[in-house]
């Protein structure tokens, strides 16, 4: 197996990591940069087949040789010891030794069920636009957006540029809540004129506030929605594929695994860390969406603050903290105004599966009230997904808490071939023994 030992390592090839990567190599370290996918950029750069990556995202990524820093794309950390962490990829295993590490893992959609929600056609709203920008064709297709946040028009972007026809946009925020966080938008400025641009390029798009999807239909497939709006009532449209997406999950699990301490205050645990964004582990720092979500801007900040934390340089990493709180204040308003109300809350009924990797109904959910019991009887969570689509949901309904849901992790992080095991010569029930 490789050995790849480097000064600063970062996980996640997003805006956070990117910045965290320049701004070491910068410093002189010899900086390695590991991300999933193919290609550097994380969620919002997600690398568009028939688009390409904005100038902005290009010149960061195109850099990355030029600064000398290792990308290593396609390559998932999912195990790690206190001395390395083990990147797999489809033909093995790479051992990343690190001095200082940030962790820059972004974050994923929060997915909430409802009647319909596993049907082929269903998908979240970043994932229909991810699944888009790498070439599912949904040119001509009949797509309905829906949920809540500003990802909805991201998406709905993103798919109308591929030639999607946009059956509607349907936010579930009332027009007061709409309202209320676009005068606040004004201390924003960039944010401002990027939303003007997008509800202007969306103009002939149907937008309907406090309208929420209830139900999907289809016999093999999706074949139409039902909705209600603004407790009207419920009207059926037909469509073929539905984006449906109620904000983001900080993905924590990379800095659980390495015993870093979660923030388990707010509905989704976010990390610790101090004002220099160093975690519980003194030699990790974290940044971007695994501390909260704060959008790219956030990100970008962070990454660039963390490395020069992680690196020594104070002074490089307090010059930047008025912009970091400047921008957490816009994630703070995000969260205010875009929350799933008690109506997404409510969609499931007994029959809906919540954990569609274990085919656990609402019903199991309700009778085994108790995490540990849910998970032993059901299997719920213990799936493909590692509980991170049905375990995120489960805290948004209420139905367990950040402090009774367990925040303990097993590597592997997500299912590895026994080749990548053997490869890398690790025993996951024997961490710290390779
Ligand atoms: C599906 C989706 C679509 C989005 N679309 C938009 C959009 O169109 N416009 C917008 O403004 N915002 C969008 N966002 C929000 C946007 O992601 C954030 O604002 C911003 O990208 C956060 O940057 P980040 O660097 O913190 O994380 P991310 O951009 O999420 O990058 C994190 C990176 O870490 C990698 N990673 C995670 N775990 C591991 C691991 N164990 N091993 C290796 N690599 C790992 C991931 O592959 C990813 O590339 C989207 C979010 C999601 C989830």
């Amino acid at each position: 197996m490789k050995q790849h030992h480097y000064d600063l390592l970062v996980v996640g090839a997003g805006p956070a990591g990117l910045a965290a990567a320049h701004a070491g190599a910068r410093r002189g370290a010899r900086v390695g940069l590991v991300d999933a996918q193919p290609r550097a950029g994380g969620q919002v750069w997600r690398h568009d087949l028939r688009f390409g990556v904005p100038a902005m995202a290009r010149a960061q990524i195109e850099g990355l040789e030029a600064a000398g820093i290792a990308l290593l794309a396609g390559r998932e950390v999912t195990l790690a010891d206190p001395h390395r962490l083990l990147a797999v990829h489809a033909h093995g295993a790479v051992a990343l030794h690190w001095r200082k590490l940030v962790i820059a893992t972004g974050a994923r959609e929060l997915l909430l069920p409802f009647p319909g929600w596993t049907l082929p056609g269903v998908t979240g709203a970043g994932g229909l636009q991810a699944l888009a920008k790498q070439g599912l064709p949904v040119a001509g297709k009949r797509v309905v957006v829906a949920g809540t946040g500003p990802l909805l028009l991201a998406a709905a972007a993103t798919l109308k540029r591929h030639g999607a026809t946009l059956v509607g946009i349907h936010e579930q925020a009332s027009t007061a809540q709409l309202h209320g966080f676009a005068r606040q938008l004004w201390r924003w400025p960039g944010k401002l004129a990027q939303a003007v641009a997008l509800r202007a390029g969306l103009a002939p798009v149907p937008w309907h506030r406090q309208s929420t999807v209830v139900a999907a239909h289809g016999d093999q497939r999706l074949q139409g929605v039902d909705i209600v709006t603004a407790g009207g009532p419920r009207t059926r449209v037909a469509c073929d594929l539905l984006a449906v997406g109620w904000g983001l999950v900080p993905n924590v699990e990379l800095a659980r695994l390495l015993g870093c301490e979660l923030d388990t205050s707010c509905t989704h645990p976010v990390v610790r860390v101090d004002l220099q964004l160093r975690s519980s582990h003194p030699d990790i720092h974290v940044a971007g969406e695994s501390l909260g979500i704060g959008g790219r801007d956030c990100a970008r900040i962070e990454g660039a603050m963390a490395a020069c934390f992680a690196l020594g340089d104070v002074r490089g990493g307090e010059a930047l903290r008025h912009r970091r709180e400047h921008e957490r204040a816009y994630a703070a308003l995000l969260a205010r105004s875009f929350q799933p109300g008690e109506q997404a809350r409510t969609l499931a009924d007994p029959d809906t599966l919540v954990c569609r990797c274990e085919d656990v109904p609402m019903a199991d959910v309700h009778a085994h009230p108790d995490p540990r019991q849910l998970r032993l009887v059901t299997r719920c969570g213990m799936g493909a997904c590692q509980g991170r689509i049905c375990g995120a949901a489960l805290r948004e309904l209420r139905l367990t808490s950040p402090s009774t849901s367990p925040t303990a992790v097993r590597p592997p992080l997500t299912p590895v071939s026994l080749a990548a095991l053997a490869d890398a010569s690790f025993d996951p029930y024997e961490p710290g023994k390779p």
